[in-house]
């Protein structure tokens, strides 16, 4: 996963968006890039990134793990039924692409039910 993404899956399941503060914190950790690296936090479970070292390994689960994954996902980022739905035709839809792992999956997913919050609260039509 690319490091200036500013939305990721953390670890513990939760997506991480950079913008929303309350959702991170700014430390420095020791990297082979440089002792006093600057890096994101996520304060829902404590881990600390390592965008240069971090090893991200990229998972392509089957069409039915998938589902069972995003299911959890939907869950534990407190989708409502309707973003849920949507959420699981998005899943559907970049699965079927075939070239992308999970996380990047779940991660785009949840951005095009991100957008079509946004559209639904400003009254612009929807996706
Ligand atoms: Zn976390």
């Amino acid at each position: 996963m690319e490091g200036d993404d500013s939305i990721f899956l953390c670890e513990c399941g939760k997506v991480v968006r950079e913008e929303i503060r309350e959702d991170t914190f700014k430390d420095y950790i020791n990297t082979s890039r440089n002792p006093s690296t600057r890096t994101t936090g996520h304060r829902n479970c404590g881990l600390i990134f390592n965008f240069v070292d971090g090893k991200w390994p990229k998972k392509y689960s089957s069409k039915k793990e998938l589902k069972t994954l995003a299911a959890t996902f939907a869950e534990i980022n407190e989708l409502s039924s309707e973003e849920t739905g949507k959420f699981l035709l998005e899943v559907d839809r970049f699965k079927s692409c075939g070239k992308l792992s999970d996380d990047e999956i779940l991660v785009y997913a949840y951005q095009n039910v991100l957008k079509y919050k946004s559209a639904k609260s400003t009254g612009k039509p929807l996706l």
